[in-house]
C-alpha cells in the first residue's frame, strides 16, 4: 500500500500508478469536496466486492458511481425526463448525486441488485482528474468502516484502512465535510433520499417543487427507495445524546446539568464554559458544522468519555443534512424543543 502526499500538487507519475492500480481491479482512496471515498473500477464486479469488504459494508446498501463529466453519463444510465436534465445542469459536477435507470454495463453489485444507479460529478480537483485521465467510472462509497463517521481527512482514514487498499491519496481535510445530497425524481417530483450540501431550498429554485423523503429521519426496517437509510451509521464508540432546545438559556442550562467530568461536548462557543471532561468546538456556522462534525465525532473517542453530549442545529438549510447524521450518529437518543 502507497500513501500519496498530493495536497500541493498532483503527482503525473503517480498519477499513472493510480489509474493502472483502477484499471487492474485494485482499489484506491481520493478526496472529493464532500467526503474521502474509497473507489475502484465499477464496471469490474470482483474490485466493486472489494470495496464491500474493505468497509465491513452490507451488500444491500448501493455505491455511487462517480464520473468526470455530464457526457459520460448516458454511457452507464438513461436520462429519463426533462427534471433530471435539469438538476444535472443545475448541480453536477458538485456535492450532489442522481439517482437514474442503471445501464448494464454496471455490474448488479453496485446497486446492490437495484435497476437504478447514483451518479455523480465530484467537483475536486484529484478526484476530477482521476476520473478524466483514466476514464474508468468510480464507484466509491464514503471512506470509512460501515457504521462509523465518515473520513474527511487523512490520519482518521490511514488508522481505517492501513494496508487494506492499494493507495491513499492524501488531499488534505475535505471542503465540505459532509456526503452528497442524494436525489431520486418521483412521479416528476424531485426527492431527495439524503439531505447534503445542495439543499431543498436549491433544488426548489431550480425546479419549483421538491420533496424530502420522509424516511431521513426514521427508524427505518423494511424496505426504502435508498438502503443507506436503514442503518445506524456515523456513530461513535461512545453513547451519544443529541440536544436541540430553541431557547438559548435553556439549551446552556440542559448541558450544565447533563455534564459530568466524564462527559465530552460538542458544540457552539455559547458552550464553551460549561464544565465537562473535553469541549470540542464544531464552530458557529452551519457551514463549519458540517465541515468539522464527523471528525470531531471520532474525536470524542479518544477521550474514553461515558457520555457525549452533542448541540443540534435547526433543520433548515444545511441544518437538515447535519441533523440527518447526527440522529443516526446518536442511534436516535435525541431531544428537540
Ligand atoms: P455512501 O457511499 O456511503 O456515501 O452512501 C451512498 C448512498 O447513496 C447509499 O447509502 C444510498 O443511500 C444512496 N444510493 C446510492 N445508490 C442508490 C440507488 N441506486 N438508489 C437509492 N439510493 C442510492
Ligand atoms: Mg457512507
Amino acid at each position: 500500500m502507497k500513501i500519496l502526499n498530493w495536497k500541493e500538487k498532483i503527482n503525473v507519475h503517480e498519477l499513472d500508478e493510480v489509474n493502472k492500480c483502477l484499471k487492474s481491479g485494485g482499489l484506491v482512496i481520493f478526496p472529493t469536496e464532500t467526503v474521502y471515498g474509497l473507489g475502484a473500477d465499477a464496471r469490474n464486479s470482483e474490485a466493486v466486492n472489494n470495496i464491500f469488504k474493505a468497509k465491513g459494508r452490507a451488500n444491500d446498501n448501493p455505491l455511487i458511481v462517480h464520473l468526470d463529466s455530464k457526457s459520460n453519463i448516458s454511457k452507464y444510465a438513461e436520462i429519463t425526463n426533462e427534471i433530471e436534465e435539469k438538476l444535472i445542469d443545475a448541480f453536477m459536477p458538485g456535492p450532489f448525486t442522481i439517482i437514474l435507470k442503471k445501464k448494464d454495463n454496471i455490474p448488479s453489485n453496485v446497486s446492490a441488485g437495484l435497476d437504478t444507479v447514483g451518479i455523480r460529478i465530484p467537483s475536486n480537483e484529484i478526484a476530477n482528474t482521476i476520473l478524466y485521465t483514466s476514464g474508468i467510472p468510480i464507484a466509491a462509497p464514503s471512506a470509512n468502516v460501515s457504521g462509523r463517521p465518515s473520513g474527511t481527512n487523512i490520519d482518521d482514514i490511514i488508522q481505517e484502512f492501513d494496508g487494506k487498499v492499494d493507495y491513499i491519496i492524501d488531499g488534505d481535510n475535505t471542503d465540505i465535510g459532509l456526503e452528497s445530497t442524494v436525489v431520486k425524481v418521483i412521479d416528476n417530483t424531485p426527492t431527495i433520499l439524503r439531505p447534503g450540501f445542495i439543499t431543498a431550498e436549491d433544488i426548489m429554485e431550480v425546479i419549483g417543487t421538491v420533496k424530502v423523503s420522509d424516511n431521513i429521519f426514521k427508524k427505518v426496517d423494511g424496505p426504502v427507495e435508498s438502503p443507506g437509510m436503514k442503518y445506524k451509521h456515523y456513530a461513535p464508540e461512545a453513547k451519544c445524546e443529541l440536544i436541540y432546545i430553541h431557547i438559548e438559556n435553556d439549551l446552556v442550562n440542559y448541558f450544565k446539568e447533563k455534564s459530568t467530568n466524564n462527559t465530552v461536548i460538542i458544540g457552539s462557543s455559547k458552550l464553551k464554559d460549561i464544565p465537562c471532561k473535553k469541549f470540542l468546538n464544531y464552530g458557529d456556522s452551519l457551514i463549519s458544522i458540517a465541515h468539522n462534525i464527523f471528525k470531531l465525532l471520532r474525536l470524542a473517542d479518544t477521550y474514553h468519555p461515558d457520555l457525549i453530549l452533542i448541540e443540534g442545529v435547526s433543520k433548515e438549510g444545511l441544518g437538515l443534512a447535519i441533523m440527518n447524521r447526527l440522529i443516526r450518529a446518536c442511534s436516535h437518543n435525541y431531544i428537540e424543543r
